[in-house]
């Protein structure tokens, strides 16, 4: 295209007509032509672009914008010009431009661009999903780790009184085994049976018996030394081993013991009492052999009457 400022007539070369598919010369050369083949979205950018151009204000026209074609259709194209001519007075005279078609180029941008969305969503969904994911793995995990830790305590402590229990106390027995040999210590073992417990049971109910033995282990440990070890040996059963505690100090103990259960421990009309058997670890004894001295001597502390301590 070539516009003369002077009398607004502009020129546009066949391949304009062409490239919007009017017949050529059909419209007349002036600068309304032009405007009315502008996309109304975009009219006001360009003609601000235009303006701003021809005013100094810019030192390029460049723009580019959508325009009709004959069926009412629209293409983008790129719209450049240049001033080539002006007055003494710096007026515009002359002014020559160019317009290309770039319809294919918006439109690769165009599908680029949605691609890009789409991607972006993707991307986006695919953090939300590995967001939920982890955070889901993140709670398995903890949930697992207290089923590890619980698992950890149940096998370490007795369920109902949360002292030791039989298999933890077979570990620390065998600690304190080694420990004695090697210092060259004593090492006694007290075990305790509640007196007629089934009876106590019968009279006051389960439940109340549980709380019977929630107590006692708690004497016995309030009772013993930090040093000692109690644990439930069974049901009604409990098991106290005593490092560095000889036979004859460990009897001792044990008497008081049964003494102060007596004294302390009751329940409406039944006083709880327990019949303790006392022994010694022997250096070349098993385990096992202490534990079934110190049953021995249990039962025979119960065939004697009760409420009794034993020492075998
Ligand atoms: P003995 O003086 O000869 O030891 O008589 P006992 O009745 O205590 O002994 P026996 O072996 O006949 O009965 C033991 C009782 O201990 C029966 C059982 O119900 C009770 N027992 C064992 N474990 C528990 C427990 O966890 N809770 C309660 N409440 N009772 C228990
Ligand atoms: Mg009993
Ligand atoms: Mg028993």
């Amino acid at each position: 295209w070539d516009w003369n400022a002077i009398n607004g007539q502009v020129h546009r070369s066949q391949g304009w007509f062409r490239m919007l598919d009017y017949d050529i010369n059909s419209f007349d050369g002036t600068v309304h032509t032009w405007e009315n083949v502008i996309h109304p979205e975009d009219y006001k950018r360009v003609m601000e672009h235009f303006e701003s151009y021809i005013h100094g204000k810019t030192d390029m026209y460049k723009v580019q914008y959508r325009c009709k074609k004959s069926d009412d259709s629209y293409i983008w194209i790129e719209d450049t010009g240049k001033i080539v001519k002006k007055d003494k007075d710096g007026k515009l005279l002359r002014m020559i431009g160019v317009h290309t078609n770039i319809d294919n180029i918006k439109l690769a941008q165009e599908k680029l661009f949605m691609q890009n969305e789409l991607l972006l969503a993707d991307n986006k969904s695919l953090e939300l999903m590995i967001n939920k994911r982890t955070t889901e793995l993140e709670n398995l995990n903890k949930e697992l780790q207290e089923k590890i830790k619980e698992a950890e305590h149940n096998a370490t402590y007795d369920y109902l009184t949360n002292i030791y229990n039989r298999r933890m106390f077979e570990q620390m027995f065998d600690l304190e085994v080694h420990r004695a040999k090697r210092y060259k210590h004593p090492l006694s073992l007290i075990l305790l049976d509640i007196d007629d417990f089934k009876l106590f049971n019968d009279n006051y109910g389960h439940k109340t018996g549980d709380e019977v033995l929630i107590n006692l282990s708690k004497f016995i440990n309030d009772s013993t030394r930090e040093s000692d070890t109690t644990a439930r040996w069974g049901g009604e059963e409990f098991i106290i081993v005593l490092p560095n505690s000889t036979l004859q100090e460990t009897y001792q103990k044990a008497q008081e013991l049964c003494q102060s259960i007596e004294n302390t421990l009751s329940y409406e009309s039944f006083t709880i009492t327990c019949s303790f058997g006392v022994t010694e670890h022997i250096e070349h004894d098993s385990t096992n052999t202490t534990f079934m001295k110190a049953d021995k001597a249990l039962y025979h502390a119960k065939e004697s009457g009760k409420n009794k301590v034993s020492i075998k």
